[in-house]
């Protein structure tokens, strides 16, 4: 037997609850893996709470994320003990997920876990460090590079956006950091390595089509306007990884940036980024990330507490990471 959080739908409510299973209740793949932590994100508290569409069938298991030790293997590549950690592939979406003491997964969406970093750590980093990751090497391939100029992070004290500024002003970006929680963050990001702040209401109003051009590059995690805003305010040659939507989903923009100011905007996923690729972007975050890192904001929570969390941070009320130890 082992425990799980189980979503279930009855007349178009989600509802979780915790549930005891039996090893025979799991879904056939080729590992089993033995889960010691997962973590909370925003698509899995939009999961959790029914307030997105992101669970294809019912029941399900929650949690894009995970990491444990794999107890049964039947590809080559995995024995028992080996410590392994799963970001995206559609777990916790359509294929039972992390929130459980037990996951069954397929061998092509693990990735070891890179020497040098914990179960807890990795999962500390997550979805989200992963995509921040991701955005970051895409501004790297982009031609970016510290003397380009100033680097502007949207959605920063949120899971991605603050690895984002870690990863960025480790490599020695001169990074600025959008927030709508100033007050509560703004210390925090300074920390992380923000070398200025700016209200996120700045970037809220009308954008024009071309701005004075203040950025060499930026990472997005919000979308709408604000991505909009950011836009209208590339360099020549400046370059937008975007990632995010928790601004909204639309994009009220002008091809203006793109074709009189040669800016790239680069779209960012994680879900299905293939396998070398992940498990370079995780030796790099292996590498990079400071000890500093893992010491700042981060809620461990039981099993238990998660729907809680899961309503938190759709209410944009949860700073930093949520990491569940299983
Ligand atoms: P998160 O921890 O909830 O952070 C989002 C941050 O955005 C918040 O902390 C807040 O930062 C800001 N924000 C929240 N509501 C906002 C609003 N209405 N308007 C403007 N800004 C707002 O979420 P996350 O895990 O970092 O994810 C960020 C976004 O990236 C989400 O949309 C998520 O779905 C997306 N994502 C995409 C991928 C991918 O593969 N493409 C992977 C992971 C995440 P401040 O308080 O500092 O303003």
């Amino acid at each position: 037997m082992f425990k799980a959080l189980v979503l279930d739908q009855v007349e178009k409510q989600t509802t979780s609850s915790i549930r005891q299973l039996n090893d025979t209740d799991l879904p056939e793949s080729d590992v089993i893996v033995k889960v010691d932590y997962s973590s909370l994100n925003y698509k899995d508290g939009l999961a959790i709470t029914g307030k997105g569409k992101i669970v294809r069938n019912f029941p399900m298991v929650p949690g894009i994320d995970l990491t444990g030790t794999v107890e049964q293997s039947h590809d080559p590549r995995y024995a028992a003990g080996d410590k392994v950690v799963l970001t995206g592939w559609g777990v916790g979406e359509g294929h039972w997920g992390g929130m459980a003491e037990k996951a069954s997964l397929k061998a092509d969406w693990l990735v070891p876990l890179p020497e040098g970093l914990s179960g807890k750590q990795a999962m500390m980093v997550g979805t989200a460090g992963f995509t921040a990751m991701l955005c970051v090497q895409a501004l790297v391939d982009a031609g970016i590079t510290p003397e380009s100029g100033e680097i502007l992070v949207t959605g920063a004290s949120g899971g991605v956006g603050s690895v984002a500024v870690t990863l960025l002003a480790k490599l020695g970006y001169k990074v600025a950091a959008v927030s709508g929680r100033i007050e509560q963050n703004g210390a925090l990001l300074e920390e992380l390595g923000a070398s200025r702040i700016i209200d996120r209401s700045v970037f809220e109003e009308p954008a024009r089509a071309l701005e004075k051009q203040v950025w060499a590059g930026a990472v997005d995690t919000v979308g709408s306007k604000v991505l909009a805003k950011v836009l209208a305010q590339m360099d020549y040659n400046g370059a937008v990884a975007a990632c995010g939507l928790a601004g909204g989903f639309d994009l009220p923009t002008t091809v203006m940036p793109f074709i009189l100011r040669n800016v790239s905007l680069l779209g960012i996923d994680s879900v299905s980024c293939p396998r070398a690729k992940r498990i370079k972007a995780w030796q790099r975050l292996a590498e990079l990330l400071p000890d500093s890192y893992y010491q700042q904001a981060c809620t461990e929570v039981e099993l238990e507490q998660v729907a809680e969390y899961a309503e938190a941070i759709t209410n944009g009320q949860v700073t930093g990471r949520v990491v569940i130890k299983l």
